[in-house]
């Protein structure tokens, strides 16, 4: 379990499941990965106009990095600063390559209809909030290690991370922020056992 100062209130996302959560701007949110093995596909949409979003590919271009580190900021796809990555206890290795998982990769590896996956946990949490998005952007996968070699080098590794690292994101306009604690089981993207695990986070107070 997360350690907690005796003031923070965690929420917990379950193993494979997802949560959207609005940020009005200056408020930051705590993301625990309570376990230290867990993939949180994360993605912003902004509270003033839903088809503006946070973009991996306008991040990628602004940062020139393929994954944000601590310090840096997110921008939408209108590359309006977005977020800040503004602490990042675990070693830092994320990724901004993939697309989250869906029911056509469980699909292909020959999985039952039906398998819970990260875009259908971002369609129902935003829909919870009465949001219909115009579309399902790629995201960024937190703690997800996709090693780069080369152009033919791309490798799905194990989280590096540790149980209680956190990353603490803040708002720099009015989001929803959607987690989805990636219920893949196929490959050991979430840790050499496949399980996906519980993760948790905390809000600050609104005016900060
Ligand atoms: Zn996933």
């Amino acid at each position: 379990m997360a350690k907690a100062a005796p003031s923070e209130r965690l929420t917990r996302i379950p193993g494979g499941g997802g949560r959207a959560v609005r940020l009005a701007r200056g408020q930051r949110l705590k993301l625990i990965n309570t376990h230290g093995s867990q993939v949180v596909d994360t993605w912003a949409l902004s509270s003033a106009d839903h088809s503006e979003y946070l973009s991996m590919e306008q991040t990628r271009r602004m940062l020139f990095k393929l994954w944000p580190q601590q310090g840096d900021r997110l921008y939408s796809n209108r590359r309006t600063p977005m977020l800040a990555m503004e602490r990042d206890t675990s070693p830092g290795v994320h990724d901004t390559l993939f697309a989250c998982c869906d029911e056509w990769v469980y699909a292909n590896y020959g999985c039952p209809p039906g398998h819970a996956n990260c875009r259908d946990n971002f369609l129902r949490a935003v829909r919870d909030l009465g949001i219909d998005p115009p579309l399902v952007p790629n995201p960024l996968n937190l703690w997800m290690s996709i090693p780069v070699h080369d152009n033919i080098g791309l490798q799905i590794g194990h989280p590096v991370t540790r149980p209680g690292d956190y990353v603490v994101l803040r708002a720099l306009m009015g989001v929803v922020l959607v987690f989805s604690a990636c219920p893949m089981d196929v490959t050991p993207i979430n840790g050499p056992d496949c399980q996906p695990r519980d993760v948790h986070f905390s809000l600050s107070a609104r005016r900060v």
